[in-house]
């Protein structure tokens, strides 16, 4: 079967845009960031669907142009959906989000799987993403890594998620919000146990910092000097075998025995560990006894 082959250089050929969808990567902090396609692009759309016109307007602002915008978010997407579909056949829309790369952890991926399906022609126009930036800011390998984004808002929903991916080898990353970050960083130290990570904040801004340290010591330092703005968390891939000690091994299982049983906690701790699941249900029964006995 022969594909129709799509041609990405018409935009920078002619005046009037071929029409169909532009996902459209803006910057996460500074404005300096945003590709001259992606202001080429911007120019020459005839609608511009955003999840904030007042943030979109000032970067908008910064290259001296006005387009039309139509507000496309979480809240009105089913709806404005069906009604943006048949305009890709005739006008050239962009998708920007209020920050960096649409559809990662924003608002799109429906509106780009409805205009391929529909044959509408879709094209993007790569640019800043948070995740990828913090990566490489970071330190941490790079070679793995495993996206997440935000984890969910409460504590015991949280704790499941992270379980199952704690014995994922590769590097894990987090959005979050500075208000709960010593809450997700104990959780994170929990269920994951005391794994080198970082956190990034305010990346591209004036106030950008990177710490990169064990997760307990990430907690005490944010302790003593609450974090403000945007921040991402990364993780470091699973330890293993030969890198965890005993005491990590024993704090893993005592985790998991407060909510789980001898046999589960075992199963968890093999899935973060790496360690043989036999070995580990002997040793969660020797400490569950000793904690009766203790009682
Ligand atoms: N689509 C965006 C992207 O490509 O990165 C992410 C949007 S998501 C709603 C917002 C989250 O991205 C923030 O809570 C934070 O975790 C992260 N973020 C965005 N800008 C950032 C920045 N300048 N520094 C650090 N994290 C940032």
């Amino acid at each position: 079967m022969t594909l129709p082959v799509q041609d990405n250089t018409q935009d920078v050929q002619s005046d009037k845009l071929q029409p169909g969808l532009y996902i459209v990567a803006t910057p996460i902090g500074n404005l300096s960031d945003l590709s001259l396609r992606a202001a080429d692009i911007l120019k020459r759309a005839d609608l511009i669907a955003v999840e904030d016109s007042r943030v979109t307007a000032k970067l908008l602002q910064h290259i001296g142009i006005k387009r039309p915008m139509i507000a496309y978010h979480d809240h009105n997407a089913d709806y404005l959906r069906p009604q943006l579909l048949p305009r890709l056949n005739h006008e050239a829309i962009a998708l920007v989000s209020d920050a960096g790369t649409p559809l990662i952890s924003d608002p799109g991926f429906k509106l780009v799987r409805d205009a391929r399906q529909s044959g509408a022609y879709v094209t993007t126009i790569p640019g800043p993403c948070a995740a990828i930036a913090a990566l490489t800011l970071s330190g941490l390998p790079s070679d793995r890594f495993l996206f997440i984004g935000f984890l969910p808002p409460k504590e015991s929903a949280r704790k499941k998620a992270l379980e199952e991916v704690a014995g994922i080898a590769a590097t894990l990353i987090f959005y979050e919000t500075s208000p709960r970050l010593i809450s997700v960083l104990t959780s994170l130290h929990q269920i994951l146990g005391d794994r080198e990570a970082a956190v990034t904040r305010e990346i591209t801004k004036k106030f950008e910092e990177c710490q990169t340290a064990p997760l307990s010591e990430l907690i005490t330092h944010y302790q003593e000097k609450p974090p403000k703005g945007e921040l991402v968390i990364l993780v470091s891939p699973a330890n293993k075998k030969t890198e965890i000690g005993e005491d990590e091994v024993k704090a893993l299982l005592e985790t998991a025995l407060k909510d789980h049983s001898v046999g589960k906690s075992a199963a968890l701790v093999a899935k973060q560990t790496g360690l043989s699941r036999q070995a580990l249900y002997d040793l969660a029964m020797q400490l569950r006894q000793q904690s009766s006995s203790d009682a």
